[in-house]
Order: C-alpha cells, then sequence, then structure tokens
C-alpha cells in the first residue's frame, strides 16, 4: 500500500472548479503512489459497493504485476501456508503478519490468475486500501475511512465518480436544507 494522501477537499465551489480539484488530487495520488482516500467509512456494505463497480475488463492485470515499491500481496498465516503447501513458495516470501507474494505475481498467467478461487483475499478486495483519516467527510471532522489503490485504473475512476456524486448530493442537501432533504430521502416512494 502506498502512503495516505488526505486531501482537503473544497466543497462548496462550481462544478467544474470541482472536477478539476478532484482529477488533481487523483493525478497527485499517482505521482507519489498514494492511496485514494474517498469520503466513505469503512463497513462491509460500503466495500461491496465499491469492489462491485470495478470491471477489470481490458485492464493489463497491472496490480499483478506492479505494485508501489517495496510493497507486495499480503497474505495471513494460513493463507501463505496453502499456497506454499500446494505450490511451493517460490516467489513467496514469510513476513511478520503471515507471508507475501513479491511482484510480479508469480500465479499470473496469460494475463489471468491461475489461482483465482485461491487467490488471497488482499486479491479479492483489491483495489480497496485502509484509507486512514478522510478530510473530505461532511462535517470536516477526521474519519476513518475507505480508500483505493491510484495506480488502479478503476480505483481512479471509481474516486472520481464518488467525489463528483458526493459534490452534487451535498449542493442539493445545501440548497433545500438538511431536514427535508432527510425526510425526502428516508421516504419509500
Ligand atoms: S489494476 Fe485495477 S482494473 Fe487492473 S486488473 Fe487490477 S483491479 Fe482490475
Ligand atoms: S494471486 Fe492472482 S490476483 Fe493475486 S496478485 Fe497473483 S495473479 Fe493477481
Amino acid at each position: 500500500m502506498g502512503n495516505k494522501l488526505v486531501a482537503e477537499i473544497a466543497w462548496d465551489i462550481d462544478q467544474n472548479q470541482f472536477k478539476e480539484q478532484v482529477r488533481q488530487m487523483i493525478a497527485m495520488a499517482r505521482k507519489g503512489n498514494n492511496v485514494l482516500t474517498l469520503p466513505i467509512g469503512p463497513s462491509l456494505e460500503s466495500i461491496l459497493l465499491i469492489l462491485s463497480q470495478v470491471n477489470c475488463d481490458g485492464c493489463d492485470a497491472i496490480c499483478c504485476r506492479v505494485s508501489p515499491p517495496d510493497e507486495m500481496v499480503a497474505m495471513t498465516p494460513s493463507e501463505y501456508k496453502m499456497l506454499c503447501e500446494k505450490y511451493g513458495d517460490e516467489g513467496m516470501v514469510s513476513t511478520r503478519l503471515g507471508g507475501a507474494i513479491k511482484m510480479p505475481c508469480r500465479f499470473l498467467k496469460n494475463k489471468h490468475c491461475s489461482i483465482y478461487p485461491e487467490r488471497p483475499l488482499a486479491c479479492v478486495v483489491f483495489p480497496m486500501q485502509p484509507g486512514g483519516a478522510c478530510g473530505a467527510s461532511f462535517d470536516s471532522q477526521p474519519l476513518e475511512a475507505l480508500a483505493v489503490a491510484s495506480y488502479c485504473p478503476e480505483g481512479r475512476k471509481i474516486t472520481k465518480a464518488v467525489y463528483m456524486t458526493m459534490w452534487q448530493i451535498k449542493q442539493k442537501i445545501q440548497a433545500i436544507g438538511f431536514e427535508e432533504a432527510s425526510e425526502l430521502l428516508s421516504k419509500r416512494n
């Protein structure tokens, strides 16, 4: 995982300015191999929603070939043991927390994962990354947040979509007032 980049977002600017601000934030994160923090708190539901938007069609499996400097795919002790027993330890190392797969990953064959059903959890949830404090929360208070790897094209696309959608919702809520908005959003029809 790259370093965390906590972006201070100015929400009260027009849509084009905001879009440019998000574009710069993404470019900066990509350049520095930072993770992109999303204005979303961590929960299983939000992780599922983010991951359901990832479409790897057409990608060259960047995440299985390269990684931020000195990084590897982390594994739990049981994942490391299972893969070593089944495939041998070539291309993998033991770590304090379990094990890790070196990049490029030995299991990548013809741009596909050859152990797909058995791949480590870190691969299943990629491009999700631990996010740290989110400077872009609704109330400007530090908030634990989800984040995505900036070197993943889908992570960048999702970041842009999430921030732009958040900006639109914030504008509407500010225009009609929080109470009216809450009432409307809580109605089923
Ligand atoms: S880098 Fe992102 S888009 Fe490409 S294969 Fe990995 S998860 Fe999919
Ligand atoms: S185990 Fe599979 S999904 Fe994970 S990095 Fe290797 S090839 Fe990619």
